[in-house]
């Protein structure tokens, strides 16, 4: 089932809390969206439930219109499966009984699947690490072993597409990976569409085909993981998946000259015309290299971390703090005077003489 979102826009009172959002989330896709607090993940998820509907602009599943200004398809008529932050386990029910319960009711539920409900409790039960609690109550389970009845649960009707807001937030970091994994697994073997909402953009990298990064109810970028990362199309995007370093400067063509250094040269292709109406240059802390000498931004260390595999540093490029990061073959130490060189520009020092015209 793919699914289609055309100029969705939801408006509450003054509030726009999302503009003319288009968007396909393809058959079997897994879509992590992240933005900052209040840019309209929530209320994206909630219009693709059928919790609300948007104020113009429609949706599509499987080419039915599920949502527009004047129609909504309830929640439980649509092929959809969610795993929300909070548990949301029903507190009267054993865990076979949670993942039983949609088998049962769930209107998409094929009569196969119906008639083998308990065959099929358990197949999921197993696909999550739980066969041996079939029998036990959620106040008789851990964080982890909850959301993961959750997630069997919203599995077990077999969804097209699967909501999932925040599903690991509250757990804590070594579980979080724990289950990252087992929902990567869970997703190759079941094929389900996954729209994945999370603050953690290290989390929606690691998982997803592909991300959609939100500012301001509006998608700033939707592409794969890689083209993010690599190829950020705005500085918004730039700063907040994989906090890369704005490098202030001015642009000629694909040229472009450190406004903190004038007599580095830096010819970078691949550069979006975005980045360069802002005069800036993305450039991420493990695209430097540090060293005491060489050539390429020369400035002061200002700042140490030690981080286990690699160092920290922010660096001072005539009054542009940069964050660089480094193993420990290149160790450097607070104060010194060094150089960064790009890993992947020509780094040549030029006299300002040999620099066009800006
Ligand atoms: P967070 O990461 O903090 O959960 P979010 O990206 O999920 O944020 P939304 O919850 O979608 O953001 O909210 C988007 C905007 O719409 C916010 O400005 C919010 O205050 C507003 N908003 C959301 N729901 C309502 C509502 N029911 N009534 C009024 N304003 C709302």
């Amino acid at each position: 089932m793919s699914t289609v979102l055309s100029s969705v826009t939801k408006v509450f009172g003054k509030t726009t809390a999302l503009s003319a959002v288009n968007m396909t989330i393809h058959d079997g896709e897994f879509v992590a969206i992240v933005g900052p607090s209040g840019c309209g993940k929530t209320t994206l998820l909630r219009l693709l439930a059928g919790f609300d509907s948007p104020t113009s602009g429609e949706i599509e599943m499987n080419t039915e219109v599920v949502a527009n200004a004047r129609r909504i398809v309830r929640p439980e008529k649509r092929n959809i499966g969610m795993v929300f932050q909070s548990f949301a386990l029903w507190p009267h029910l054993k865990v076979k009984e949670q993942v039983l319960f949609p088998l049962q009711h769930h209107r998409y539920v094929d009569k196969e699947l119906k008639r083998y409900s308990g065959e099929r409790v358990i197949e999921m039960l197993k696909l999550v690490g739980l066969a041996d609690y079939a029998e036990r109550m959620p106040n008789e389970l851990s964080g982890g072993q909850k959301q993961r009845v959750a997630i069997a649960r919203a599995l077990a009707p077999k969804p097209a597409l699967l909501l999932m807001d925040e599903p690991l937030s509250s757990l804590d970091a070594e579980l979080r990976m724990e289950l990252r994994k087992e929902i990567q697994t869970i997703h190759r073997m079941m094929n389900t569409a996954i729209v994945y909402v999370t603050h953690d953009q290290a989390e929606a990298l690691a998982m997803a085909d592909k991300i959609v990064v939100m500012k301001d109810g509006q998608i700033e970028q939707f592409g794969s993981p890689e083209e993010v990362y690599m190829k950020p199309k705005t500085p918004f995007v730039a700063t907040f998946v994989g906090k890369a370093n704005l490098i202030q400067g001015k642009w000629l063509g694909d040229a472009f000259k450190p406004l903190h250094d004038e007599e580095v040269l830096w010819i970078a292709p691949d550069v979006t015309d975005e980045m360069k109406k802002h005069h800036v240059l993305p450039v991420r802390p493990e695209q430097f290299t540090i060293s005491r000498a060489g050539n390429g931004l020369r400035g002061i260390v200002r700042n140490v971390m030690f981080q286990g595999k690699e160092f920290h540093y922010s660096v001072d490029v005539n009054g542009q703090l940069l964050n660089v990061h480094s193993d420990y073959s290149s160790k450097v130490e607070l104060g010194d005077e060094v150089v960064l060189a790009h890993t992947s520009y020509t780094n040549e020092r030029v006299t300002v003489e040999e620099i066009p015209s800006y």
